[in-house]
């Protein structure tokens, strides 16, 4: 075994120049799961800040109007029978996603309640803020293997902002999507359309169009170990039977998934989809994910209900299963990272974490276009709010 006299002496031959001329190793962080089995980190409950909606036609509403109630069929013995292809393509209104939306809807929330925002002065001003979307990512990190990220981070005011950037592979996938694929999307959607109903009891009307530009989002504050959190999430609908009333804790996710008939695929959704599914709901505190699973005809024929803090329990004694803390462990790593390299405020200057499954994260710097992302009506908006400095009297005065 190498003595410390023997580090230090290799150390001493490193530090031959001065130690400012060195040329610094460009910072990285690593991301394989062995390094981040720690206890499970400080994540407080999610508590909801407030909501907003997006309308068929992509608009922004500082209320709850496109908010769906959950309306499960009638559980008398009868399987459910949704025909999950129905309507598609003529009654399918598919969002265009060549819009890159970046934070702008959250943005325009934050605008609105910045003033009005709990945790006394300041607490946004040591937030991160972004969309809970892109902190799912961040936490199935380090058992990803097949897509990597690219998340643009921006300091302003002292709040860290992070958005994510289309990788160009994922551009690729999305312009060449094969039609399955995009059948595929719809279904999903119409899952929620059979499950959902507009107004508090009545029934789901799976006549209508499929609009994927609406959406409810609820706006979360919490904290993981010493980062507090501002994120907004879609969420699929409230159950009005819930019974808890209060969000998160009425809220529902739906899902579909392929039937399954071995224990094999029943052990590879635990391992990849619960997984997922997991950390999007754990993030904002959705207590239930409904699954549909769907027939190779695209019928969904049966319903399960995986309660978010049971997931787990799936993959504990599996070796090659998930586990919470490390998803935890790392995000709040690299949400350290990420604090520690942003460290200039500026709403112009871009710092953009890259990672593709085997490496680690890596970083470069941008400034302004294309990477810059805090749109200068917000920029603008709360540069004018700041307490203006003492005025030095005019002659005009
Ligand atoms: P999710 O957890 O991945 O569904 O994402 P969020 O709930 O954080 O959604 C944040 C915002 O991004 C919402 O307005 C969503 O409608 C939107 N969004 C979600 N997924 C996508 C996507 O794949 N593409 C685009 N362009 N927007 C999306
Ligand atoms: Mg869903």
């Amino acid at each position: 075994m190498e003595s410390r006299g023997t580090k230090r002496e290799a150390g001493k031959i490193e530090v031959a120049e001065p130690r400012n001329k060195l040329p610094r190793p460009a910072p990285s962080l690593p991301t394989d799961p062995t390094l981040y089995s720690g206890p499970f980190p400080f994540y407080r409950r999610p508590s909801e800040l407030g909501c907003f909606s997006l309308d068929a036609q992509r608009q922004y509403h500082g209320d709850a109007r496109a908010l769906r109630y959950y309306c499960p069929p009638p559980t008398n013995g009868q399987s459910p029978n949704f025909d999950l292809r129905d309507g598609y393509p003529d009654r399918y209104q598919p969002r265009d996603e060549e819009v890159q939306e970046r934070l702008d809807h959250l943005l325009r929330w934050l605008l609105a309640h910045r003033g009005q925002i709990e945790g006394g002065p300041g607490w946004l001003a040591g937030a991160i803020v972004t969309w809970r979307g892109h902190l799912t990512k961040l936490l199935t990190t380090p058992y990803e293997r097949q897509e990597g990220w690219q998340l643009a981070a921006s300091r302003f005011q002292g709040t860290l902002y992070l958005s994510e950037v289309e990788t160009p592979a994922a551009r690729v996938q999305r312009l060449t999507r094969p039609p399955l694929l995009r059948e595929l999307m719809y279904m999903g959607y119409k899952f929620e359309q059979y499950m959902c109903a507009d107004k508090p009891g009545v029934s789901p009307d799976p006549s209508g169009e499929v609009n994927t530009n609406m959406a409810f989002c609820s706006v979360l504050r919490s904290r993981l170990g010493n980062h507090p959190l501002l994120f907004s999430g879609e969420v699929d609908c409230t159950d009005p039977q819930a019974s808890s009333t209060q969000p998160p804790t009425c809220y529902v996710e739906l899902k579909t998934s392929k039937e399954m008939h071995s224990p094999g695929q029943w052990k590879s959704f635990y391992r990849h989809k619960l997984l997922k599914w997991w950390a999007q709901s754990f993030l904002p505190g959705v207590p239930n994910v409904v699954a549909g699973f769907r027939n190779p005809e695209g019928f969904v024929c049966s319903l399960k209900t995986f309660p978010t803090m049971e997931m787990f329990e799936y993959v504990r004694n599996d070796r090659d299963g998930w586990n919470p803390s490390v998803c935890m462990n790392f995000c709040a790593a690299f949400l350290s990272f990420a604090q520690n390299t942003v460290v200039h405020d500026d709403p112009r200057l871009v710092y953009l974490f890259s990672w593709e499954p085997g490496g680690p994260v890596t970083v470069s710097e941008h400034r302004d276009a294309p990477h810059a992302f805090l749109p200068s009506w917000y920029v603008e908006a709360v540069t004018q709010d700041l307490p203006s400095p003492p005025k030095t009297p005019s002659p005009k005065d």
